[in-house]
C-alpha cells in the first residue's frame, strides 16, 4: 500500500470552503484524508509555506502544434488565414513530430499545474496514428483525454484545408471505433478517456458530423469540436448551412452533456441558454482568442446561465505558450476588460480551472482536493519571488506563482522541486530543436 504525506501547507480544497492549514494524506493514488495532524509509516513531503490546489484540469489543446510556435508565416493572420499558412508545415510531421510535440506540450502543462490535459488531434499525415500521443502523454504521466479529430471537406470542395491533409469519412469512423476499443477507459481514476473530435464545421460535412454523434453515443464516449471561434467562423456556417453555430450543432447531435465544444466566442444569447439546458460544455480559450484577435467569450454569461466552462490553453501555434495558470489568470483579466473590475474573481477563475474543466470533461473523481478524489495535487511555493508580499495566499492568479514546486498525478510525483522527474527534458528538447530545423529547412 503506497502511502504519501504532504504535510503542513495551505489547503484550497476548491469545494466551496476557505483556505485552511493542513495536510493530504494519499494512498494508492487517491487522497483518503485532508486535516491537521496527520501521521504516516510512508513518504513525508514538507510543503510548509505552500498552496496546495487541486491539479488544474485542460478541455482544449492540439498538443502537435507545440513544434510550431512562433512561425513568422501567417503570425499576424485572422484564423482561417494563419490555417492556411500552417497547414503545408503540418502536412510534413511525422510520428516522431508528434509524439515529441506532445512530450513538449505536456511537460509544459505539468510545470504550470495542469494534471490532466485533453488533447484534440485532426491531422494524420505520414504514418501518424492517436497513440503517438497516448504513449507520449504515458511517459510524461498526466492524466489524458485524447480525441480522434478529423477532417474531410478538402479545398477543391470547398473546406479550407488542402486535399493532401482530408481523410476519408468511411475510414474516419473506422479509426474512431479502433483507438476508442484500444485504449478507451471508463473506470474511476482513468488514465486515459478517448473522445470523437471531427475539427470544426468548416472542414468536415454534416454527415460526418451527424455520423460521429451517433458512433459516439453508441461508445459511451464524450464529443468534441471548434464551434463559433469568430465572426468568419459564423459568416461560413449562416453562408454554408443557412443556420448559427448553435443551430448546426443541436440539428445533428451536437449538444448534451457529453459534448464539449472549443471557443464558444461568439455564442448569442439563444445559443446560451440551448447549452446551459442541455448541459453542453465550453472550452475557453482566452490566450488563444487574443493571439488570434478572435474576441471576448462571454464566459460571464455562460457561467450565470449555468453553462459548464473550463479553460483550455489551445494548441501551441495560436497561444504559443502553453501554461495553464497563465491561462486561468488570463480567463479573470479579459471577463474584467468586458464586464469591469467584479466581473470574476480570482477563485472563480481557478474554479475553470479546476471543478470546471473536471466537468467539462465528464470527470466527477478529479478537481477538488477533498478526501476520495484522486490524488492530483499542484504544489505552489508560496515564498517565491511572484508571492512574495502577497497578504492572501489563496489568491494565487493576482500574484504567483506560475510554476508548481511540486506535481502529483494519481499519487505519482511528476513535478519534483521545479523539475519534471518523468522524462529526460533537457533531451526531449534538443529532440524538438532538431525537428524543427529539419521542417524549417
Ligand atoms: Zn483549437
Amino acid at each position: 500500500m503506497a502511502e504519501t504525506l504532504i504535510r503542513g501547507g495551505t489547503l484550497l480544497a476548491m469545494d466551496g470552503t476557505a483556505a485552511t492549514e493542513g495536510d493530504v494524506l494519499i494512498r494508492d493514488g487517491v487522497i483518503t484524508q485532508t486535516g491537521g495532524g496527520l501521521g504516516t509509516s510512508g513518504e513525508v513531503i514538507d510543503a510548509e509555506g505552500c498552496l496546495l490546489t487541486p491539479g488544474l484540469v485542460n478541455t482544449h489543446h492540439h498538443l502537435y502544434q507545440t513544434l510550431t510556435r512562433a512561425v513568422p508565416t501567417g503570425q499576424d493572420a485572422l484564423l482561417f488565414g494563419w490555417l492556411k499558412a500552417l497547414y503545408p508545415i503540418w502536412a510534413r510531421f511525422t510520428p516522431d513530430h508528434v509524439a515529441c510535440a506532445t512530450r513538449i506540450g505536456l511537460a509544459e502543462l505539468a510545470l504550470s499545474g495542469c494534471t490532466t490535459s485533453s488533447d484534440h488531434l485532426y491531422l494524420f499525415p505520414n504514418g501518424v496514428r492517436l497513440e503517438d500521443t497516448i504513449h507520449a502523454a504515458a511517459d510524461v504521466g498526466l492524466r489524458f483525454h485524447p480525441t480522434r479529430g478529423a477532417m474531410s471537406i478538402g479545398e477543391s470542395a470547398g473546406g479550407l484545408p488542402p486535399d493532401s491533409l482530408v481523410e476519408d469519412e468511411a475510414a474516419i469512423l473506422d479509426d474512431c471505433i479502433r483507438v476508442i476499443d484500444a485504449f478507451h477507459d471508463p473506470d474511476p481514476g482513468s488514465m486515459c478517456r478517448v473522445g470523437v473530435a471531427p475539427c470544426s464545421p468548416f472542414s468536415v460535412s454534416r454527415e460526418l458530423m451527424r455520423d460521429a454523434a451517433l458512433l459516439a453515443r453508441d461508445k459511451r464516449v464524450r464529443l468534441h469540436t471548434h464551434l463559433a471561434e469568430n465572426a468568419e467562423d459564423v459568416a461560413y456556417s449562416e453562408a454554408t448551412f443557412g443556420c448559427r453555430p448553435g443551430q448546426y450543432a443541436q440539428e445533428l447531435g451536437w449538444t448534451g452533456d457529453d459534448v464539449w465544444h472549443a471557443h464558444c466566442v461568439e455564442l448569442d444569447a439563444g445559443e446560451i441558454g440551448l447549452f446551459a439546458r442541455t448541459g453542453t460544455g465550453v472550452a475557453h480559450c482566452p490566450c488563444s482568442n487574443c493571439r488570434l484577435g478572435s474576441g471576448i467569450a462571454p464566459v460571464r454569461a455562460m457561467v450565470d446561465a449555468g453553462v459548464p466552462v473550463g479553460l483550455g490553453v489551445d494548441g501551441s501555434a495560436s497561444n504559443d505558450a502553453a501554461s495553464l495558470i497563465d491561462e486561468a489568470r488570463q480567463a479573470m483579466l479579459l471577463q474584467r476588460v468586458s464586464r469591469g473590475a467584479d466581473a470574476m474573481g480570482s477563485t472563480e477563475a481557478l474554479h475553470l480551472a479546476t471543478r470546471g474543466g473536471a466537468a467539462v470533461l465528464g470527470r466527477d473523481d478529479i478537481g477538488m482536493l477533498v478526501p476520495g478524489m484522486r490524488a492530483d495535487i499542484a504544489i505552489w511555493d508560496m515564498r517565491s519571488i511572484e508571492a512574495a508580499g502577497s497578504w492572501d495566499k489563496a489568491a494565487l492568479l493576482l500574484a504567483g506563482p506560475r510554476r508548481v514546486r511540486d506535481l502529483f498525478v494519481e499519487g505519482r510525483r511528476v513535478v519534483a522541486s521545479g523539475h519534471l522527474v518523468t522524462i529526460d527534458l533537457r533531451a526531449e528538447i534538443e529532440r524538438a530543436t532538431r525537428l524543427v530545423a529539419q521542417l524549417m529547412a
